[in-house]
């Protein structure tokens, strides 16, 4: 149960003044549902004004608070273009405020044709005139009081505009109670940190950066403590010994001649699963290094040792990939595969749970609908998760509560993820490193051309699939935006299958899934030659014949993602080609970051230098990699401050073993400020 004095946190975000119905949607797209959640919304970065009598006293990109006088409002002919209303300040310099979609009625409203209002925002030029797009504040008096203030500036969604959050946020800081201390006092004193609270509301006021440090330690604490307190669960419950006989295993009939690399591995996993303590294993090896088949061999020894392997895949679409391959490989061996997704319905799905519960099922593949409540088994002992960046603390419970033992847990990644990330994702664990592609593996010949040579590329993809072979095209990835993706997608699909028909197929995330996997086929199968998509295909898919790759608006994506996407082709005997098409206009930085695509094809080090250069940008940080566990937490500040607060938290557990006295009880309430309190839910009185 919650401990009560959090309980005017969690009130749902409706019983914050000016909170209905309306609201709640772009709060909802921000992740804000609860107060709890408004209050740690922290700034992205905060604005200092300048308060200026005229226009011409500012210069372009400045924030400014001036007085002017509306003199005119031009709704645009179309509906999609800008509303501007035309204002005029002291000396009689006329500005252009510019409003878009749904923000012009608050314009007509706030902005009365010759009545004075104080306005603040940022001037920018647009032709020969000076505007503010959106000001961030119009005040009928007073606004001179903005002029020195530094303001914080908060990631918005469309419906919401700074102000607004703004009074949330307070209204949000003055629920937020003193909470008891569950830092280290002496670990407080050294880094000068204000309490919980006062970090908090200090965070929202203006750029401290040990209050925001303190924050982000909390967090990783109780991270970090709830990792721990799982994998001590876990250790209590047991594993279960697997002792395989080799009596599958010797069946298969692979293709192929296994790396050292590929030996090794699945000897230190054969040895992990033979002992009494569950594993915890993570799997690192290059896009096509071959972890599908150590994944086979480790599910095997399951089988062989009379237990249920289950393999959990992030999407849809690589579960169907994974079954196949699976199912195909594992057919000498006798062994039942199957799958389950959250698409089974009836029947098929019925079929498959009364084989899982009665054993006769020895592998499942699927995506998180595996793990399902309603899903048990006879006897799972192994479960293997593909490409899982986000498999957190709660699922690692609910999977390890899934059998009366404590399943063996081998985690499989394309990314290299430096030790203080895995610190983050997995606490402890044990690592392999598939450092050996197969061989004859062929160099990715990686070009970066300009985006203005479209046609020349288009040319090229023609005469490339004349010769048999197919092609990938990715479309440019929109920041946070799923729809923006699709957009883009399905405008560069159009204008390809003017030029190959038939040939072309599109998968994206907002196809329904029978759409999806019938395009999915008919590009395995060779009956499409083209596959126009998002990222969606960025982790696993294997069509050997794919030996050319485009990428558009290559400069926007992470150089890890490149990588993961250029891995789908290179995976047959035909030399292949990656080509990045680039903007016309990039930065140095964006330049640098593509020409080391062409020159390395080395993954461990370009995600290296993607966290070197993601994590130092931003001036707060608050911009998150979208791999690690956080919410507040930035990259700079886990690298620094998580081996402090993992050894913190290994401190408390043994100091108060199993979170007992003083201490202990608030670092309880610290799991359940920031919801990591299945850690809690394991302990006695939990
Ligand atoms: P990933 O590590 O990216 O998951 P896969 O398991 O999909 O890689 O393997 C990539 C390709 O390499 C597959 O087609 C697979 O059959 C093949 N492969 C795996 N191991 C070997 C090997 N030892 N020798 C040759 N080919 C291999
Ligand atoms: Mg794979």
């Amino acid at each position: 149960m919650r401990p009560e004095a959090l309980n005017p946190l969690f009130a749902e975000i409706e019983t914050l003044d000016g909170v209905g119905p309306k609201l709640r949607k772009p709060l909802t797209r921000l992740g804000l549902e609860r107060v709890r959640d408004v209050a740690f919304h922290l700034p992205e970065r905060f604005v200092s004004r300048r308060a200026v009598a005229n226009v011409d006293e500012a210069g372009e990109g400045e924030q400014i608070i001036v007085a002017l006088t509306p003199v005119e409002h031009r709704a645009s002919r179309n509906s999609r273009g800008p509303y501007r209303v035309l204002a005029q300040d002291g000396a009689g310099n006329v500005i252009a405020l510019t409003y878009f979609g749904r923000a012009s009625y608050t314009a007509r409203k706030q902005l009365p044709v010759g009545e004075k209002r104080w306005v603040a925002g940022k001037l920018e030029r647009y032709g020969d005139m000076l505007q503010i797009v959106h000001p961030d504040h119009v005040l009928e008096e007073g606004g001179a009081s903005l002029g020195h203030l530094t303001e914080p500036v908060y990631r918005l969604s469309e419906g919401l505009t700074q102000p607004m959050v703004t009074k949330l946020v307070a209204q949000a800081l003055e629920r937020v109670p003193e909470l008891p201390e569950w830092s280290d006092p002496a670990e407080i004193e050294r880094e000068a940190w204000p309490s919980w609270r006062d970090a908090l509301v200090l965070a929202h006021r203006g750029e401290h950066p040990a209050a925001r440090d303190r924050l982000a330690y909390d967090e990783m604490l109780a991270n970090s403590l709830a990792l721990m307190l799982v994998r001590a669960d876990n250790r209590r419950r047991q594993g279960q010994p697997l002792r395989g006989d080799g009596r599958l295993r010797e069946k298969l009939a692979l293709p192929f001649p296994l790396t050292g690399a590929q030996k090794r591995t699945i000897a230190e996993i054969e040895g992990d699963l033979a002992q009494d303590s569950p594993m915890l294993r993570l799997l690192q090896g290059d896009v096509g290094a071959g972890k599908t088949v150590v994944a086979l061999e480790a599910m095997l020894i399951a089988v062989e040792a009379g237990a249920q392997a289950a393999m959990l895949a992030p999407t849809e679409l690589l579960a169907r990939q994974h079954f196949d391959t699976l199912r195909r490989m594992a057919a000498p061996t006798g062994a039942r595969v199957e799958i389950l997704t959250g698409r089974d319905k009836g029947r098929a799905r019925e079929a498959t749970l009364m084989g899982l519960l009665d054993g006769s099922i020895d592998i499942l593949v699927g995506t998180h609908a595996i793990f399902q409540d309603q899903v048990a088994y006879r006897n799972l002992a192994l479960v293997v998760i593909d490409e899982q960046h986000r498999f957190g603390v709660s699922q690692r419970l609910m999977l390890a509560r899934k059998g009366k033992r404590a399943p063996h847990v081998l985690a499989m990644t394309a990314t290299p993820i430096p030790r203080t990330l895995t610190l983050a994702q997995y606490g402890e664990l044990d690592v392999s490193k598939l450092d050996e592609l197969p061989p004859g593996r062929q160099a990715i010949d990686t070009r970066v051309i300009g985006i203005e040579r479209l046609a020349e590329v288009v040319d090229g993809i023609a005469r490339h699939l004349q010769t048999g072979q197919q092609a990938y095209w990715v479309c440019p990835m929109v920041r946070d935006s799923e729809e923006g993706d699709t957009a883009a997608a399905e405008a560069r699909f159009a204008a390809l299958q003017g030029r190959f028909s038939a040939d072309a197929v599109l998968v994206h995330g907002q196809l329904p899934p029978e759409a999806k996997d019938a395009a999915m086929e008919r590009f395995a199968s060779g009956h499409a030659r083209l596959l126009v998509a998002t990222t969606v295909i960025e982790v696993g898919v294997d069509v050997p014949n794919a030996t050319l790759m485009v990428i558009e608006q290559a400069e926007r994506f992470g150089l890890a993602q490149l990588h993961q996407l250029r891995g789908r082709v290179g995976r047959g005997a035909e030399k292949s080609v990656c080509l990045l098409l680039r903007s016309s206009e990039l930065s140095e930085t964006a330049r640098d970051r593509l020409a080391l695509m062409r020159e390395t094809q080395d993954g461990f080090r370009l995600a290296e230098e993607d966290l070197r250069l993601r994590g130092g940008g931003e001036l707060l940080g608050t911009r998150q990699s979208g791999d690690t566990p956080f919410q507040i937490a930035n990259l700079e500040q886990i690298s620094r401050l998580l081996p402090i607060a993992y050894s913190d938290a290994r401190l408390l557990m043994e100091r108060d073993g199993g979170l007992e006295g003083t201490r202990g009880n608030a670092a309880r309430l610290l799991l359940y400020l920031f919801e990591r309190d299945v850690g809690v839910r394991t302990l006695r009185g939990g």
